[in-house]
């Protein structure tokens, strides 16, 4: 599975573009912004889209789910508990523990990660975890918007830091030193480690 990770909008988002080079399938995630980038990086690798993965409802992450919907045919995936929240069409209604396939390369685990809105999700596969808003470099979301909970998004966050240590951290946003990390990294230097309870010297 190739990874091309692209800066969006104008709130440092990163949109993921994964694609399998057998197949030429491809999925998004967080297409925030910047359609026509997104677009025009398909069209460059000959990739087809089939999924639209979406970490968490968002306008940041989701603005542009839609356009490229109607542009390509893919299919827009959203946690159950997040739909309520968003306006435009979901496909596809993902619970923790599901499993996304795209072309022979793409596979991803759907993993329920509430705290930052109710139906964040991170998405992990092929040693890499998708974190949206759940966890930055150095950083994780914010707790203080209407339905997000600080504790909730220290237990996902607990449970997300049981996968191996050197699972390569790809953030919803360019907040850190790096645009990428891994848990290792995060357990030890993550300003909210010690809150979280997840620190580890
Ligand atoms: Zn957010
Ligand atoms: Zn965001």
């Amino acid at each position: 599975m190739l990874v091309n990770q692209l800066k969006v909008g104008t709130m440092e988002n990163f949109c993921y573009i994964l694609s399998c080079p057998d197949t030429r399938k491809a999925a998004v995630i967080d297409p925030g912004a910047d359609e026509h980038l997104i677009l025009a990086e398909l069209d460059r690798h000959v990739l087809e889209l089939e999924y639209i993965l979406l970490t968490h409802f968002h306008y940041d992450h989701t603005c542009k789910a839609s356009h490229l919907r109607q542009a390509t045919g893919a299919l827009v995936a959203m946690h159950e508990a997040d739909i309520p929240y968003f306006r435009e069409q979901v496909d596809v209604v993902l619970k923790d523990g599901d499993i996304i396939h795209a072309g022979e390369q793409i596979r991803l685990q759907v993993m329920h990660t509430p705290g930052h809105t109710p139906g964040g999700v991170c998405y992990y596969g092929h040693g890499r975890l998708f974190t949206g808003d759940t966890l930055f470099v150095r950083d994780s979301g914010r707790t203080d918007f209407a339905y997000s909970h600080r504790p909730t998004l220290g237990a996902s966050l607990r449970r997300v830091m049981q996968l191996p240590e050197d699972t390569v951290v790809m953030p919803g946003h360019d907040y850190g030193p790096a645009p990428a990390s891994t848990l290792l990294e995060e357990k030890r230097h993550n300003i909210n480690a010690k809150e979280y309870g997840f620190y580890k010297p």
